[in-house]
């Protein structure tokens, strides 16, 4: 069985804390559209579509998507969160995101009502 988790994956540290209970995967969908400039106003399946071009069949909105310049911001994205996860699998003393599944010993719970 795999485990995918999805659902407010905005960071790299998002995903650390997904897998440390045990996903083996997550979905980040939201934080790779917003990479690309989707301002989240949910209008992607009404009218014409996306005004920006990011979901759209129209063909006029689509050329306003750069392809190119997108999978930059994808690939920027990408290496951020690889960073991100480096620093954190340094801190915890392992190697590898697989090392992270279902250490629920690393996860510590803080009391913000005191
Ligand atoms: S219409 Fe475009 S900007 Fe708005 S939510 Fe959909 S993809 Fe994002």
């Amino acid at each position: 069985m795999t485990l995918i988790a999805s659902g407010g994956i905005r960071t790299a540290h998002d995903l650390a804390k997904a897998d440390l209970p045990g996903a083996d995967g997550a979905v980040i969908g939201t934080a790779e559209m917003v990479a690309l400039e989707c301002v989240r106003c949910g209008n992607c399946e009404s009218g014409r579509g996306c005004a920006r071009g990011i979901a759209s069949t129209d063909s006029e909105l689509a050329d306003l998507f750069d392809e190119e310049w997108a999978t930059q911001r994808l690939v920027n994205l990408y290496h951020a969160w690889n960073v991100q996860l480096v620093e954190i699998l340094q801190q915890c003393g392992l190697s590898s995101v697989k090392e992270l599944v279902g250490r629920t010993d690393l996860l510590e719970h803080v009391d913000y009502s005191r």
